[in-house]
């Protein structure tokens, strides 16, 4: 059984509780983080703390004061849970007033509430997924228009993923206004003559902390990169695609609404791509 952390505690899972007037429970009223964990070690942490910290301010949702702590938290959770490889999950919600109302209680009495747990990923950076590639379908993009901030709110990306299941295949991008915004989960992208093309960031997509790392070694190894909008039809006339995110990293995508992308397997950019990335990530994890 795991040990998992509710403000200030370290509790079996079975024992942890949050109250039903939780706003996060009620109103969806809170923010998380997802970060992976490879050799026992955190995955560009620093990104996540940065833009966790960026959900709160866009909310002004008060920072719980642990947050300064959050990486001690991050690492003791992976010792007592023994954490190879696998992720962390960690969501920050307004906290619990003592009855439901749409306006924020007052943050002197209300404190946020605060959960973090693990989940045990043995084949996270060895996935057979990798090896084959992933299939997606397109679907309309129904999310709230403020993407940017991280919130729990995932109510549409999970019925993105079951139409995908329904579907046959592994995931769905959104499309708006005839461009691809993101994967339901992840960043989307394609290659075509060698440039790596991604939606530009914005209020419309997650600046996602795979999709800044691997842009950063995209560029370092020399490699063009575009980010702009690309439509799904551009997509299937690429000659790769793939999708970035913390508990993916780089996958390749190799068929788009039936249509295969280039001869339907993992190109050799993507396959680069992940390699870079999995090396990098691991030198540099905390
Ligand atoms: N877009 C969406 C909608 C996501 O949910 C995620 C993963 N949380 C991402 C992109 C990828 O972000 P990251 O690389 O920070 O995991």
């Amino acid at each position: 059984m795991r040990t998992v952390y509710v403000n200030g505690e370290y509790l079996l899972e079975n024992e942890a509780k949050v109250s039903i007037f939780d706003r996060g429970f009620l109103m969806a009223d809170g923010v998380y983080e997802v970060t992976s964990v490879l050799d026992g070690k955190l995955i560009d942490f620093a990104g996540h703390a940065k833009r966790l910290e960026r959900s709160l301010n866009a909310l002004d949702m008060p920072h719980p004061a642990v947050l300064p702590d959050l990486l001690g938290v991050h690492r003791e959770l992976v010792r007592l849970n023994a954490v190879e490889e696998g992720m962390i999950y960690l969501q920050i919600t307004r906290g619990a007033p003592d009855d439901r109302d749409f306006v924020f209680p007052d943050p002197e009495t209300t404190m946020p509430t605060v959960v973090l747990f693990t989940q045990n990923k043995p084949d996270l950076a060895n996935s057979p997924a990798a090896k084959k590639g992933i299939k997606v379908i397109s679907i309309k993009d129904q999310r709230w228009a403020r993407r940017d901030i991280k919130t729990v709110q995932l109510l549409f990306p999970s019925m993105g993923k079951m139409m995908a299941k329904a579907a046959g295949v592994d995931d769905a991008w959104m499309v708006e206004d005839g461009a691809v915004t993101e994967g339901t989960s992840n960043n989307a992208y394609i290659v075509k003559d060698n440039t790596i093309i991604t939606r530009h960031l914005g209020s419309e997509i997650l600046h996602g902390i795979t999709r800044a790392a691997v842009l950063r070694f995209a560029k370092e190894a020399q490699m063009k990169v575009e980010e702009r909008c690309f439509t799904i039809a551009e997509a299937q006339a690429a000659d790769e695609a793939f999708i970035t995110s913390a508990s993916t990293f780089v996958m390749p995508v190799v068929e788009i609404d039936g249509e295969a992308i280039g001869v339907g397997e993992p190109g050799a950019v993507v396959t680069r791509l992940r390699e870079i990335y999995l090396e990098e990530s691991r030198k540099a994890a905390v």
